[in-house]
């Protein structure tokens, strides 16, 4: 096995090394969230970083079929998984678990000669209504994202998020303009949606968003009933009390132009960062994220009692020293996972919409 060649930490028998392609487990033959195109590949969601176009085989949590197909192609070769069901593949039992990340999120679990291993993909530990929430899994060796991974980032908890984004649609609504919020298209725009007190307005959403509302409302979850700028209903009048939703990469597009005198926000876990919501250039930021903030990432990683820890995308080395400060061994793993909240990188295909083509175009870099 040329587990050592491939990652000069890693240690024979090690059940996931990091290889050009992507994650990869060596007796199971197969990767997890691969960036360069595999034969097998387990995806933890479909988020354009995680999934990406190419691979042979797919594996992934049964919510993720309707996004992954929207977004890779309705042909991809998928075979899909409940959480907490497992299947065995060239010896290796594995089983997805809740990553509370996004509809079907799934940490991996990998089971082997005694080993268990989990790698969790993204998550977000507090639960927020569109996904099944986050479920701490044992294993011996743990591997965790750190995009917030910096004692700075607390977030706020739902409840007091959504009585912020009510106040400010209400108040804007009262004075007769729009209230246009920034989100990222897949997961945050439908949490969103589903946090949000309809009673305030009508909401309308920009064409990339709504292909993945409908998937979150035949996955079961509730979504108060949202407006394309196209439909009947929309006019002027009633604009002056909506809520939209847009992706980052509409603004400053002539597609918000109809909204004339509106109010904007952005909805990201980098608005924590002083100076971040100036640069955007928007009236609010919402401190808002789908990854798990410093007190959730320390209680997920005590969660699994891990000896062992990964860690991936984010805030690496940071994190590295404050787990083996606290005992465990831990190093990082290079990945090339980027953070939705700044571009939705990748190649996979725009969904399919008269304005889609604002979806994909990379944003300026926020978090710099
Ligand atoms: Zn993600
Ligand atoms: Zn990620």
């Amino acid at each position: 096995m040329a587990a050592s060649d491939a990652h000069p930490a890693s240690v024979a028998g090690d059940l996931v090394i990091a290889r050009p392609e992507g994650l990869y487990c060596p007796p199971g033959d197969f990767y997890i969230d691969p960036w360069r195109p595999v034969a097998r590949a387990v995806i933890t969601h479909a988020h354009s970083d995680h999934a990406r176009v190419g691979h042979g085989h797919y594996l992934a949590h049964t919510d993720s079929e309707g996004t992954l197909r929207t977004r890779l192609g309705a042909d991809i070769n998928l075979q899909t998984l409940p959480y907490g069901e497992a299947i065995a593949h060239n010896g290796v039992r594995i089983s997805l678990h809740p990553a509370g990340h996004v509809l079907g999120s799934a940490q991996v679990r990998l089971e082997h000669g005694g080993r268990v291993w989990v790698a969790s993909g993204d998550y977000k530990t507090e639960p927020d209504g569109t996904c099944t929430p986050f479920e701490p899994v044992r294993c011996d060796t743990f591997i965790t994202e750190s995009t917030f991974g910096l004692p700075i980032y607390r977030w706020p908890t739902q409840a007091v998020l959504f009585a912020e984004i009510n106040d400010w649609w209400r108040r804007n609504a009262d004075e007769g303009r729009a209230s246009v919020l920034l989100c990222y298209a897949f997961g945050k725009a439908q949490r969103i949606l589903h946090g949000v007190d309809p009673g305030i307005g009508p909401i309308v959403v920009h064409g990339a968003v709504e292909p993945l509302n409908a998937v979150y409302r035949a996955a079961g979850v509730a979504l108060p009933p949202t407006f394309r700028v196209s439909d009947p209903e929309v006019n002027p009048q009633m604009l002056k009390r909506a809520l939209v939703l847009a992706p980052p990469s509409a603004q400053g597009t002539p597609w918000m132009r109809r909204f004339g005198n509106y109010s904007d926000a952005f909805a990201s876990g980098w608005m924590q960062l002083r100076g971040t919501r100036r640069r955007r250039g928007v009236d609010r930021g919402f401190v808002m994220s789908d990854h798990a903030d410093w007190p959730g990432l320390q209680k997920a990683i005590a969660g699994t009692g891990a000896e062992r820890v990964f860690v991936t995308h984010g805030s690496v080395a940071i994190l590295v020293r404050w787990l083996t400060e606290n005992g465990l061994e831990a190093q990082g793993f290079k990945t090339e996972y980027g953070d939705e909240d700044v571009a939705d990188r990748g190649d996979a295909k725009p969904v399919a919409g008269p304005d889609a083509a604002a979806l994909d175009p990379p944003v300026a870099d926020a978090a710099s």
